[in-house]
């Protein structure tokens, strides 16, 4: 059985961010085994956040904007972004330069292979392939959802899932210099539905259809609102663009409280560690936070304390969220419209980032009708005690 100082299971993500902060830090140092049943490279997700400073990975970004179109209540608007600038990183690019280095330095041995378990034996974590079994101080995995088997079943059982097009046009046809945040489908009654476009220029971009509810559609109903959505905006029809790429995404709206451990000293980082923030689906610069909280702790104590990705407030406000737009999708329509109305865009990045004080909380409160958060407040007291 081969022993490593730590271990990361899954190479996504949060398993790249994890192994290149240990990289430059003195944790190189260490022995560190990464797994994960594809190595191969892929531009499957475009992962954008926002910053006020140098974002992470700044050499790798695709794109960035400051400013931001959205839709309220069926008019367009641009919004200007002048503490925060949206990025977008491609995930093809970020692994390709993240599984380069790692390859040609001699404490990072990468492997490609199925993980079939994670277990402790009452002092040691190990990893179990098909083949092999390996043990580390410290797992950190991000493969396997710590909530399969719970017992404690999600009070509103919610998904972002999508699908964008990346498609080539024939003739100039978007504006690069803003990106289109939400632009809602108020046809759309069962969720929230809205189009979601990255400019890449003038002749290209990534058009998503995303939904938050807790039903998929099938992949054809995403794409005929893309076509359609192309048409009626922008006049083209299929002969007018290439469609160079597909981008499919079902994203947990969890409500369920965060699980730190998956089992003793095997870490749950990313998605599976609760880092995705419920309402929004957001999560590669919550990620980020973890790597260096992780990479902190390790380097101070060499042990380990498991760091909540939220403060408590804001998982209260996420419940309230996931329950207005679960059991009343009109009333969460007009919650995201006032939110967008009666706000900058810095102001709301902010808030849905958890940067913001609870003076500026009550202000995003005191702009959105406060009804439906009266009635989610009553109707998740249950929850909300175990979250
Ligand atoms: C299409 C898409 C777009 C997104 N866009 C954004 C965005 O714009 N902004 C944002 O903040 N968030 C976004 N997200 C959400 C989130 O940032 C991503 O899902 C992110 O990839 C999560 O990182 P992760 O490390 O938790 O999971 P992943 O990146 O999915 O990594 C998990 C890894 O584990 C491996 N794995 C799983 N099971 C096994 C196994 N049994 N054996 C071996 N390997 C295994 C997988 O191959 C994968 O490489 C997006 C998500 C999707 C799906």
């Amino acid at each position: 059985m081969q022993q490593y100082d730590y271990i990361i299971a899954g190479a996504g993500a949060s398993g790249l961010s994890l192994a290149w902060k240990m990289l430059h830090s003195p944790l190189s140092e260490k022995k560190i085994l990464i797994l994960d049943q594809s190595l191969t490279p892929s531009n499957d997700k475009t992962w954008c956040f926002w910053d006020t400073e140098t974002p992470p990975f700044a050499n790798l970004i695709h794109r960035q904007w400051s400013k931001a179109e959205v839709s309220i209540f069926g008019k367009r608007a641009i919004k200007q972004l002048n503490n925060y600038t949206y990025y977008c990183l491609r995930s093809g690019d970020l692994s390709t330069h993240i599984l380069d280095k790692l390859e040609k330095h001699p404490n990072f041995q990468l492997r490609k292979t199925p993980i079939q378990e994670l277990s402790f034996n009452g002092s040691t974590p190990m990893l179990h392939t098909d083949a092999h079994t390996f043990k580390a101080d410290y797992i950190f995995q991000s493969c396997f959802n710590p909530w399969e088997d719970a017992q404690d079943q999600p009070c509103h059982p919610l998904l972002q899932h999508f699908v964008g097009w990346e498609i080539n046009t024939s003739k100039p046809t978007f504006d690069d210099g803003f990106f289109t945040l939400m632009d809602f489908d108020q046809t759309y009654k069962d969720g929230i539905a809205f189009i979601y476009i990255l400019p890449w220029s003038k002749t290209s971009a990534l058009i998503e259809y995303t939904i938050f509810s807790d039903n998929l559609l099938d992949k054809k109903q995403y794409e005929e609102k893309v076509s359609l959505y192309l048409s009626n905006r922008f006049d083209l029809t299929p002969i007018d663009y290439n469609i160079e790429r597909k981008e499919f995404g079902k994203i947990p709206m969890e409500d369920r409280p965060h699980k730190p451990w998956y089992k003793p000293r095997i870490l749950n980082i990313g998605t599976v560690g609760g880092l995705t923030k419920p309402s929004t689906g957001y999560t590669f610069k919550r990620i980020q936070k973890q790597t260096n909280a992780i990479v902190a702790d390790l380097l101070s104590e060499g042990t380990l304390r498991p760091h909540p990705p939220s403060k408590k407030r804001f998982k209260a406000y996420d419940l309230w969220l996931l329950q207005i737009i679960d059991r009343y999708p009109e009333d969460a329509f007009k919650v995201f419209n006032h939110l967008l109305k009666n706000n900058s865009l810095d102001d709301v990045f902010r808030f849905l980032a958890e940067e913001s004080s609870l003076k500026d909380d009550l202000k995003i409160m005191s702009s959105v009708p406060y009804t439906p958060f009266l009635r989610a407040i009553w109707k998740t007291r249950n929850r909300l005690r175990k979250i």
